[in-house]
């Protein structure tokens, strides 16, 4: 289902300015996930437009994370707080669907995360791939008696590709918890370098 039909579309008196644009994203891009300080809220597909509302005044639409996410609040305020400082009238409209998802993530927020000692979650190719049985190694959790109901259960449900650690690359890796540090985040460790680290999961 197309969400914007063409008669629906903004006219052109309600766009924002090529130059409004510019100088907004600009801003914008200042800013950074709460809890991955490396990753701007743009790269991490969060903030998702900015428009006119209806009343003249700019919108910047936002799609939480995770429902009920902590990081959220933070969020809306330091938006808030940015525009407030550069005296843009403007507020922060939170739209929930489509959901967010892992895959809006950019290629450098990935790199960023894995820089920073996160695994970052799976692309939607890569997760294919697995799906269709072509991942190159398999998952290493089965080496350990692995949580009942896991990736490696049996029937294909739920096949990802193997999660390389952040600090060796290796890909024989365990999860040792489904949730680390945040709910987001699951615990492996490396059974290479015995480092453990987060995993950001793919939703
Ligand atoms: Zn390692």
């Amino acid at each position: 289902m197309s969400q914007i039909a063409p008669h629906r579309t903004l006219d052109v008196r309600q766009q924002l300015s090529e130059s409004e644009q510019t100088k907004l994203w600009v801003l914008l891009d200042e800013l950074t996930d709460p809890e991955i300080p490396v990753v701007t809220l743009r790269e991490m597909g969060i903030l998702r437009a900015l428009r006119r509302g209806a009343d003249g005044r700019v919108e910047v639409v936002i799609t939480p994370t995770y429902s009920g996410c902590p990081a959220m609040e933070q969020i809306h305020d330091d938006i808030a707080a940015a525009l407030a400082r550069e005296g843009v009238a403007a507020r922060v409209v939170t739209q929930l669907a489509p959901a967010w998802t892992t895959d809006w993530m950019t290629a450098e927020a990935r790199e960023k995360l894995r820089a920073y000692g996160i695994a970052p979650p799976h692309s939607a190719a890569a997760a294919a791939l697995a799906a269709e049985g072509q991942s190159v190694v398999r998952f290493a959790s089965n080496m350990r008696a692995g949580r009942a109901g896991g990736a490696s259960a049996g029937g294909g449900f739920g096949t990802e590709p193997p999660v390389a650690c952040p600090q060796c690359g290796s890909t024989k890796t365990t999860e040792t918890s489904h949730f680390g540090s945040t709910a987001c985040k699951a615990l492996y460790r490396c059974l290479d370098c015995m480092e453990p680290f987060d995993h950001f999961k793919r939703i």
